[in-house]
């Protein structure tokens, strides 16, 4: 079985001159693809651009409709940090269908995984609104498709982007359908993902929330996969797993305070292929989200794609930043949630 990689050239033409959500992010990681030939390991393809249908599972006409607007215009600010590009909205529809090019490849049995590596990125993307660098949620575009047309009774969101996956969690907060978990450093961007947050009506206990204080590493995440991950995901048992992969929880990156290694999300991705196999076939998908530290972003996404392919990963280029002990509040928030959550 083979992994698929879905790329386009044509998302390096979202850009505003400055900006850290910048085309180098993908420029960087293809060049390192290449360069550890992982290109010839995979299936690469260019996706085609997502339908308005696809989109309007989980926007607003009037949101889609703005975003292609103000492209057409020459470009703009959505809000304060989220920029349209004349270019724009052909990359967003391009990683959207990418979400969904994916997802399809692997519902239907064709690649046993596969990486949408996009942008703009997604989770941040609301019902009605851009938001956090993000035009449209791509995995939850993926997940409403995997539910309507791919024939998936119940879709995992995982994000690791450090943070909170927001537009996401909005946009199924009251289904039971899709579920949402996402670590996040907290406070931080956006604000929202606390523990408290766990899910609406029917939703009811299907978003989990872990707040994570600055400062957690590689352990703390591997244990809140271990410890509040796997026994939620053997409860649930779904029949795909959609990862937000963003790499912004790295120790070098310029926007949040977290110390993870690559070496650490090997593990994470290790054990989000671990219970896809498990519990769904090995069905998995994962989008590029954030990542602002280029070396970092590259060197993960390599990782993130020799583990999804099977292969043995390459070894952590950037090393790990000086040892210091887990903040003590980490272990509050894992007990915190396995008590919410009813985990024994
Ligand atoms: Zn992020």
């Amino acid at each position: 079985m083979t992994t698929g990689l879905y790329y386009s050239p044509r998302y390096l033409a979202h850009e505003a001159p400055g900006h850290p959500e910048s085309p180098a992010r993908l420029e960087t990681a293809w060049g390192q693809l290449q360069r550890y030939g992982l290109l010839q390991d995979v299936a690469v393809a260019e996706p085609p651009p997502a339908a308005l249908e696809d989109l309007e599972r989980v926007h607003t006409p009037a949101h889609i409709w703005a975003v292609r607007a103000l492209a057409a215009d020459g470009g703009g600010w959505m809000d304060g940090d989220t920029f349209v590009a004349a270019a724009s909205y052909e990359a967003a529809l391009l990683a959207a269908g990418a979400a969904i090019a994916g997802t399809d490849a692997v519902l239907s049995g064709r690649q046993e995984n596969a990486f949408a590596l996009v942008r703009p990125p997604g989770h941040h993307a609301l019902p009605d609104r851009a938001m956090g660098f993000c035009l449209f949620n791509n995995v939850a575009v993926a997940a409403a498709w995997a539910r309507a047309r791919g024939g998936a009774e119940r879709v995992l969101v995982v994000d690791f982007d450090v943070h909170h996956g927001n537009g996401t969690q909005d946009i199924f907060y009251d289904r039971a359908d899709v579920v949402l978990f996402s670590t996040h450093q907290f406070p931080l961007y956006p604000g929202t993902g606390r523990l408290g947050e766990t899910g609406v009506g029917a939703g009811e206990g299907y978003s989990v929330n872990l707040p994570l204080p600055p400062g957690c590493g590689d352990a703390v995440y591997l244990r809140a996969f271990d410890e509040v991950l796997a026994p939620l995901a053997r409860r649930w048992r779904p029949d795909l797993i959609l990862v937000s992969a963003g790499y912004d929880a790295h120790f070098s990156d310029p926007l949040a305070n977290m110390r993870l290694t690559v070496d650490g999300y090997v593990g994470l991705v290790e054990r989000l292929c671990a219970l896809a196999r498990e519990l769904c076939g090995g069905r998995l998908v994962a989008l590029l989200e954030g990542g602002y530290n280029l070396g970092a972003v590259a060197a993960s996404v390599v990782a993130t794609c020799q583990v999804l392919a099977g292969q043995a990963p390459i070894g952590d280029p950037l090393g790990t930043p000086p040892a210091v002990p887990a903040p003590r509040a980490a272990d509050d928030v894992l007990a915190a949630a396995r008590e919410l959550h009813h985990i024994s």
